[in-house]
């Protein structure tokens, strides 16, 4: 049985993203840490509605506190898509360059990702064309590296989990309660071996729901490295 041990409420127009773990205790707790992810340490049998609302009931508290924080994370400037910029693509850094054209394209040329538009001046039309490849390659690139991780885990018994993409906030993927794997459009821009990370980790949840010292040790018996790999993952800016 899979549990949904990620969950996501909204506040007005905010979106508040966070993980239940389950154990012996009386009480419901929220904590924000200090890269802003949420954790609700809640009875075995809480009700999910009654950790929802109490989520809800502190969601001024968790967005001010996660505010907090976040001056302390390190930034990226924000992207003007323009030439001459460096953007990432399956963890390898490309300078975009903006070329005027009849025909609108994206294209990888050496270690140049290439725009061609008709509007070379308007950064939103280019913005919107390179969102679009990333998302074109993310379909292919995720799919392929769910089949090449699933192999591990056919002897589960489990079928592969359907796949969604969407752009996520603070997770680079997650296991809903029906089994679909949501992976973060965002991930197209880190390496495979951190693709694959987040892929096996996710389809670690298959077997144990909860972030366990059993589900530490199954995903550590499938992927040795995994450790390693999710630093690099950290470290990445996007
Ligand atoms: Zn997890």
């Amino acid at each position: 049985m899979i549990v949904e041990t990620h969950r996501c409420i909204t506040y007005g127009d905010k979106a508040i993203e966070f993980e239940i773990i389950r154990s012996s205790r009386k009480t419901l707790d929220i904590s924000v840490h200090p890269n802003r992810t949420v954790t609700v340490k809640a009875p075995i049998d809480a009700l999910l509605e009654e950790i929802d609302r109490r989520v809800k009931n502190h969601a001024r508290w968790i967005l001010k506190q996660q505010n907090y924080f976040s001056q302390f994370e390190p930034r990226t400037p924000p992207r003007q898509y323009v030439s001459g910029e460096t953007h990432l693509y399956l963890g390898r850094q490309y300078r975009l360059k903006v070329q005027q054209s009849a025909q609108s394209s994206v294209k990888l040329k050496g270690r140049f990702l290439t725009v061609e538009t008709p509007q070379p001046d308007n950064n939103d039309m280019t913005r919107e064309l390179l969102e679009n490849w990333y998302l074109e390659k993310a379909r292919l690139k995720f799919e392929e590296r769910l089949d090449i991780c699933f192999a591990a885990f056919k002897r589960l018994g489990c079928d592969r989990p359907p796949l969604q993409i969407r752009q996520l906030s603070k997770r680079w993927g997650s296991l809903t309660a029906s089994g679909t794997m949501i992976l973060n459009r965002d991930l197209i821009r880190a390496s495979s071996r951190c693709i694959d990370y987040v892929v096996t980790h996710e389809l670690c949840h298959l077997k144990h729901p909860d972030h366990s010292p059993d589900f530490y040790n199954f995903l550590s018996s499938i992927m040795l490295d995994w450790e390693y790999r999710k630093s690099k993952l950290e470290q990445m800016l996007i």
